[in-house]
């Protein structure tokens, strides 16, 4: 009898210490384009989502557009280097690479990589297209892409474009989704909350003009994020005002910011 005690006390421990490696890193700090900037890694690149998962950051967020031929790659700008995403195939997009020698990353990878671990997220915004078309055809690949890869824990959306938000919902109603939004493109809490989002992703001057957002947000159970916050006072000012998350080019910074606060 004692033996199976024993062995229901074990299966338990194990169990427990699963969980806890399984948690996902629990800090506000959130690495815009990857964490590039401190070791000169391209944005969005390979390297500096490695380097977001390496510091332990919360999540990790980057941006993707589509090619002629539906791959979805990441990169910021609609062009990567002269050359226009949606009207070249990818192999065209071959002939150039990052200063680090990495191509153009596809989300396939990007999603390969960040699921070699399980604490930090990938926060993928969906960058506007030409059309909305093409907007729809880029939502809808890349919730197929992210479903087809069992990758459905480690995404979270994000997007400027309102519309493409409300499909992933449609498709992935569990899926965790923030609007992008700044100046008059803001919308209200309880507009977010009826739309079934998770959050609100405003440009810092946003909060820093209606600092009532914080509280008007946290009573709908909305999260709030703001960008692109690289200051200190700036980000001390987010801290302060309990901003669920912050994206920055300085995690590195936010981080000493934390560990001092908590002495
Ligand atoms: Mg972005």
């Amino acid at each position: 009898m004692k033996v199976y005690f024993a062995l229901f006390f074990l299966m338990i421990i194990s169990f427990a210490s699963q969980a806890q490696t399984m948690k996902w890193n629990q800090n506000p700090v959130i690495a815009h384009r990857g964490a590039f900037k401190k070791n000169n890694y391209p944005e969005n690149s390979i390297a500096s989502l490695k380097e977001a998962i390496r510091l332990d950051c919360y999540g990790s967020e980057f941006d993707v557009h589509m090619t002629r031929d539906g791959v979805i790659v990441v990169n910021h700008d609609a062009d990567f280097y002269g050359m226009d995403i949606s009207s070249s195939t990818y192999k065209e997009l071959l002939v150039k690479k990052l200063p680090n020698g990495e191509s153009i990353p596809t989300l396939e990878a990007f999603l390969k990589e960040g699921m070699k671990q399980k604490k930090t997220k990938l926060i993928l915004e969906l960058k506007p297209a030409k059309t909305e078309e093409e907007m729809m055809r880029l939502t809808e690949a890349a919730v197929k892409m992210v479903h087809d890869m069992k990758a459905t824990e480690w995404i979270e959306y994000i997007s400027f474009h309102y519309g493409s938000l409300k499909r992933i919902l449609e498709l992935d109603p569990k899926a965790a989704v923030a609007f992008l939004a700044s100046g008059d493109g803001a919308v209200s809490a309880a507009k977010l909350k009826e739309d079934k989002f998770a959050g609100a992703d405003y440009n810092f001057a946003v909060y820093k003009a209606n600092p009532a957002l914080f509280e008007e947000a946290h009573r709908f159970g909305l999260t709030i994020n703001g960008w692109t916050v690289n200051k200190e006072e700036d980000l001390l000012w987010m801290l302060d005002n309990k901003a669920d998350y912050i994206t920055t080019n300085e995690p590195e910074l936010l981080f000493e910011l934390l560990a001092k606060r908590k002495r």
